[in-house]
């Protein structure tokens, strides 16, 4: 009986499991991917990291098992420790690990827009704004338990970036937050193409980023297509890779018409594009 509590207390393993970390040093607002190797008796649980925990899935190869771990835009530089609980031989077990998180390179951007769109004034624009954020939230909070990609993802249009993720934003003189994806630059009626396979998760109107339609990749993964002038898909739809989604506009608070992309994590908006070269090069490969 004392052996055994003596040795139930020991929670913390004492041979490291082998841990691969995609990248250990990176910006705010980026992703980074650990890849668990199958060991005998070890069940993989979750990565912790302040008080948010990740969930662990099998990749689309099921040869292993990978969690990513997005970082917000407001998340302060230096060493993170982050958590990663498993389950061996029935007892719970975690390991620390370390991530260097930097500044971002991030620019500043002066935008100038009709003042009626910046400061929402009227109760029925905050109404309606509150509860399309409210919405938004709990959608990209909801992490689907089944992934449905296991091809790279491409861009959802060829075409000029005009805009980078990251850039503070500066509206009418004061500070709005940041860019939350990545402008490219499209006439209105250019076609949009979903940038990897999933499930149509939502095709509104909305005021900020006007015609949008999100897609549900599955295991807490969306890609946002924002400012749209057509749509061509439907909620609860399949889509695949490459498919028309829509056609591209200046709908919403916008000061030309372009492709606003994004991308969710858990619930955290990233660098869509860091995201799509860490995923494709460590997650997603290109199957014959
Ligand atoms: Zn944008």
């Amino acid at each position: 009986m004392f052996r055994f509590l003596l040795f139930s207390v020991f929670t913390v393993s004492l041979v490291a499991l082998p841990l691969h970390i995609s990248k250990k040093t990176l910006a705010n607002g980026e992703t980074t991917l650990l890849l668990l190797a199958k060991e005998k008796g070890v069940a993989y649980e979750k990565v912790c990291y302040n008080k948010e925990c990740f969930e662990v899935f099998l990749t689309p190869s099921k040869q292993e098992y990978y969690a990513l771990i997005p970082f917000s835009y407001y998340d302060k530089a230096g060493n993170k420790e982050l958590v990663l609980r498993y389950k061996e031989e029935n007892q719970e077990k975690k390991e620390p690990f370390f991530i260097k998180l930097k500044y971002g390179n991030y620019k500043k951007e002066s935008i100038h827009v009709s003042s009626k769109k910046v400061n929402p004034k009227s109760p029925e624009v905050k109404r309606r704004t509150a509860r399309e954020y409210k919405e938004a939230i709990a959608l990209y909070n909801r992490v689907t338990p089944t992934l449905y990609i296991d091809k790279p993802f491409i861009l959802p249009l060829k075409s000029v970036i005009t805009s980078d993720f990251g850039k503070a934003r500066v509206y009418n003189g004061s500070l709005k937050g940041y860019h939350s994806g990545t402008d490219f630059r499209a006439a209105v009626g250019t076609p949009v193409c979903a940038a990897n396979d999933g499930i149509v998760a939502y095709v509104g109107d909305r005021f900020y980023s006007g015609g949008t339609i999100i897609i549900d990749h599955g295991e807490g993964i969306y890609s946002c297509y924002f400012h749209l002038s057509k749509f061509l898909a439907q909620k609860g739809q399949k889509i695949q890779r490459g498919e028309i989604l829509g056609l591209s506009g200046k709908s919403g608070r916008v000061t030309g018409p372009h492709l606003h992309f994004a991308m969710r994590v858990h619930g955290v908006q990233v660098n869509p594009l860091q995201f799509i070269k860490l995923t494709n090069k460590e997650l997603l490969k290109e199957r014959n």
